[in-house]
């Protein structure tokens, strides 16, 4: 898995906010810097959000990429539009793609209506399918599942994201129009989260990847904005209605499918709290669930550059005046092209132990006995989220017991003889001290 979230080493001061806002327990600080577990990172991209000296990033692709192909095809997120203050028309920001280097634009939000299009073939059409169907839009999402919840894979939607369907037709309209070949037709993304980054370098279902690079909408943006400011008549380019640009926001994918009872979640606690509900049958009236990681859905990731809340009042108004669709999957004579049968998608285990069933047993045991020794603070000074999981680096060779500040105590204290360690200890790990409290109690109330 070649993931789009890296570290900059340079930037990181080992401060270990992001470990402890990583859904996935993917990070640990170590000797100063923070490492990333790879084939435990889903791409959320919440370390991004929060690391307060930038240091985490998403690396997408450079826009001099555009020279290595003979025409350029932009594929512009739904997501997109909200960025932008008083858009009336989303032409305005689609004739801007072809004064900034493309030759050609095609709405991911066309993608998104054939979708819609397809999940309501794929409910129809199996009877047996397991209920609830779940939404694959969010590669996050589809890849915690495939990490945590290995037993609703089966419910996943085999359905492709909309951004590699609409690619597959425009690089294939595109061979059709120009008569070029295929690979010299450059085919580029623009992405609001570094999740669909990682999820075009390595599809899910598909054979090989069908997108040639990925350009975040924050760093595109400028660009846009230029170029909407001398642009005069913009051209009609626009191929898709209300459903397809609906989908930059949480709820928007679900109204379109819009099949009995449906469930759209953001945010990937909320989205953890549900899938654990529906582990345990606790969801058994819902049909279809949506799911998306980040806050308000897509308008929500973190390479876009608005609030997502004002992204998607935006988003909202913009399609008031939108016809409804203007994608349909022709159904003759069967729609299953963009259906990832051949590649199912598979569980990736990434708490095994040991791979003999008895090693892990008594690992298991080793992790379970040292949590109770372990002070039950999760506070992060080790390094690693929890107690438990140092626990488990711990019992896996990849930690020590004096990583942990109360540990060290006892140590340093042994090595003092009688003396006590914890003047030496930072203010925040010292043992409590009632006098003091009541001191200061009584200090305030005078
Ligand atoms: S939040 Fe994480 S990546 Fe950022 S400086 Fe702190 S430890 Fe390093
Ligand atoms: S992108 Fe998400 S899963 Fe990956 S390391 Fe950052 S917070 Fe963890």
């Amino acid at each position: 898995m070649k993931h789009s979230v890296t570290l900059d080493k340079d930037k990181c001061k080992g401060c270990t906010t992001c470990i402890k806002h990583c859904p996935t327990e993917a990070i640990r600080v170590r000797r100063g810097i923070a490492h990333i577990t790879e084939e435990r990172c889903i791409d959320c991209g919440n370390c991004i959000r929060v690391c307060p000296h930038k240091a985490k990033k998403a690396v997408c692709d450079d826009f001099e990429r555009l020279k290595e192909f003979e025409y350029n095809i932009a594929l512009p997120a739904p997501s997109l539009y909200g960025q932008f203050r008083n858009l009336t028309d989303v032409n305005q920001v689609l004739t801007a793609f072809l004064h900034i280097g493309f030759d050609h634009v095609e709405e991911v939000a066309r993608g998104a209506e054939l979708v819609s299009s397809l999940t309501k073939y794929e409910m129809e059409s199996d009877p047996n399918l397991p209920k609830p169907l779940i939404s694959s839009a969010c590669p996050a999402a589809v890849r915690l599942i495939c990490q945590r919840f290995p037993k609703l894979i089966p419910n996943i939607s085999k359905v492709s994201a909309p951004f590699e369907i609409v690619a597959i037709l425009a690089r294939k309209e595109a061979v059709e129009r120009t008569g070029l070949s295929p690979e010299k037709i450059g085919v580029f993304f623009i992405t609001p989260c570094p999740a669909k980054v990682s999820a075009g370098r390595n599809p899910a279902g598909l054979e090989a990847p069908v997108v040639d690079g990925f350009f975040a909408i924050s760093d595109i943006y400028k660009r846009l904005i230029n170029a909407m400011k001398t642009t005069e008549e913009p051209q009609k380019l626009a191929h898709s209605g209300l459903i397809g640009v609906g989908w930059a926001h949480c709820g928007g994918e679900s109204n379109a499918v819009f099949q009995g009872q449906h469930l759209a979640v953001d945010g990937i606690d909320n989205i953890i709290e549900v899938l654990e509900d529906l582990e345990d049958g606790l969801l058994p009236q819902i049909d279809f669930l949506e799911l998306n990681a980040c806050n308000q859905g897509c308008v929500g990731g973190c390479l876009t550059v608005e609030n997502p809340y004002v992204a998607q009042t935006r988003i909202k108004q913009l399609i008031q005046h939108m016809p409804i669709s203007m994608n349909k999957v022709s159904l003759d004579p069967g729609p299953p092209v963009y259906m990832f049968d051949d590649k199912p998608l598979e569980a990736l285990p990434v708490n095994v132990l040991d791979e003999d069933i008895e090693v892990a047993m008594q690992k298991y045991a080793q992790i379970e006995a040292l949590v109770e020794t372990l002070p039950g603070l999760d506070c992060g000074s080790c390094g690693a989220p929890t107690c438990k999981t140092l626990a488990e680096d711990i019992v896996q060779g990849l930690a020590s017991e004096d990583d942990c500040i109360f540990r060290m105590r006892e140590r340093m204290q042994y090595l003092m003889g009688m003396g006590d360690a914890d003047e030496y200890l930072p203010l925040p790990f010292r043992r409590r001290d009632e006098e003091a409290e009541q001191a200061e109690q009584e200090r305030n109330e005078s």
